[in-house]
């Protein structure tokens, strides 16, 4: 069966960034020809959601695009940016037009990163309000992931049930992972599964349960081997799933059926990609 037959979710891809402002239509083309028929697109900041939410929206009329699906957050690295009022402004955005999920959130310890005490207390009231409206969340964790499953358990502790979300370019242990998975977690995987070097996440990709997975690109970032120092685009899933698949031993046929029907799931989208809501 050829690649292009196959049916794609790119879990994880900012198509409203600014690297995509000269070409986005053409990109989005290619994407749809390679076989990626849905994509989630999380924001960053609120000012952003409105572009968001418009690529959303006109995906759905564009046969020759995508299916693109919206996520609704305040990333860890822009809360230095943040306003008083933009929690408020977030939750306003989920009633006016609801998104899948909210993301991306989460805890960055990168050096250089917010201050961790300001970014926990953005994460902990969207994972409330996460909570409140139901949505999965889309989570970023570089360095933090001890400290992202103790966020999640306070705020569950608090009497806040989250429903489940997922752990976007995961790079934490196994333990951790089966840790996430038992909270309701996927684990997203892209770009980096396509170095011999990341020995770690290639372990993970080959020995986690596949119900557990999903595939992403983080375009434009997170670029596969081929693609080093460039811009990466979704149309790269396929062939990031060649090496996701040679290292499970599977067909890409049963890891497009598989990780599609996961995020599906997740998202609770139903046939033709229409969202439930
Ligand atoms: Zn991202």
């Amino acid at each position: 069966m050829s690649a292009v037959a196959l049916n794609w979710f790119d879990t994880h891809v900012h198509w409203d960034a600014a690297e995509f402002d000269a070409d986005r239509d053409a990109a989005l083309e290619r994407a749809h020809a390679a076989g990626v028929n849905y994509c989630l697109n999380p924001s960053v900041v609120v000012d952003g959601i409105a572009k968001v939410r418009a690529l959303a929206d006109l995906s759905a009329t564009k046969d020759k695009w995508p299916r693109i699906f919206s996520a609704y957050g305040i990333h860890p690295l822009y809360v230095g940016q943040s306003k008083p009022d933009d929690l408020h402004q977030l939750e306003q955005q989920i009633c006016q037009q609801r998104p899948v999920a909210m993301g991306e959130i989460g805890l960055d310890a990168y050096a250089g990163a917010p201050d961790m005490t300001l970014q926990r207390a953005c994460f902990e009231d969207q994972l409330v309000l996460a909570a409140t409206h139901q949505l999965p969340v889309v989570l970023h964790v570089r360095h933090a992931v001890e400290d992202v499953i103790q966020s999640l358990k306070r705020v569950q502790g608090l009497g806040q049930k989250i429903p489940g979300g997922i752990a976007h370019a995961f790079n934490g242990s196994e333990v951790q992972a089966a840790q996430l998975i038992r909270m309701g977690f996927l684990l997203g995987f892209g770009g980096s599964c396509t170095y011999a070097g990341s020995t770690r996440i290639r372990s993970l990709v080959s020995r986690l349960p596949l119900t557990s997975l999903v595939l992403e690109t983080d375009s434009p970032d997170m670029a596969p081997m081929w693609l080093r120092g460039q811009r990466n685009e979704s149309s790269q899933l396929p062939r990031i799933a060649q090496s996701v698949a040679a290292l499970r031993q599977i067909s890409l046929a049963e890891l497009s059926a598989v990780t599609t029907a996961n995020a599906s799931q997740l998202l609770d989208l139903h046939e033709n990609g229409a969202s439930a809501r």
